[in-house]
């Protein structure tokens, strides 16, 4: 799809973002990037939050996309400064405590100590969702959250984390739209009074 814009700022190093960056609001309509389980599949794998290979039923996708509805949730409320909705929260924490989002520390005699998955390839998307709620909980609360941005070029809804305290778009893109509505606005302004 060449109408998709490259990732936003902060979205490489938080799944979490880029996760909420997925339903896409482009000038041509509206995308969704986890609209099919192969969509996802393929979303979860060039994370890393999949092994290479895998698939996902459609009962999964939905589940990610569920929990993507309520990390856009969050995000939002953090970015306006208001109170985030509690089924947001509950959400995001069921996630975070339902698997551990990390490798267990394990011995056997064949490879001594190593780390692994606590749980079997089955469980991958419960330990994928976990990865996700837990950067979440990070990106709310760490050094990132006073840059947290929600797009300003409408019809945008993309979030971002600010690079420098004057960005306000998640895309060249974006801010060439924005500046270009802006320029158009002021024409149409009527002259002042003379
Ligand atoms: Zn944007």
């Amino acid at each position: 799809m060449t109408d998709v814009p490259p990732p936003a700022p902060g979205a490489d190093r938080h799944p979490a973002l880029d996760l909420a960056n997925t339903p896409l609001a482009l000038t041509s309509g509206e995308v969704d990037l986890l609209a099919t389980p192969a969509q996802a599949a393929a979303w979860l794998i060039g994370r890393g939050l999949a092994p290479p290979g895998s698939s996902v039923l459609e009962l999964c996708a939905s589940r990610l996309r569920t929990l993507r509805g309520h990390v856009r949730g969050l995000l939002s409320a953090r970015v306006t400064g208001s109170a985030p909705a509690a089924d947001d929260l509950e959400a995001v924490n069921t996630a975070l405590t339902r698997a551990p989002s990390t490798d267990i520390l394990r011995w056997d005699a064949e490879h001594g100590l190593h780390r692994a998955a606590a749980h079997p390839i089955d469980q991958m998307l419960e330990r994928a969702l976990a990865v996700i709620a837990a950067d979440a909980a990070d990106l709310l609360t760490g050094p990132a959250a006073a840059r947290l941005a929600a797009c300003g070029s409408p019809p945008c809804r993309r979030f971002l984390v600010r690079t420098h305290a004057a960005r306000h778009w998640c895309s060249v893109r974006c801010g060439d739209r924005a500046r270009a509505a802006r320029a158009y606005a002021r024409r149409r302004e009527p002259a002042p009074p003379a």
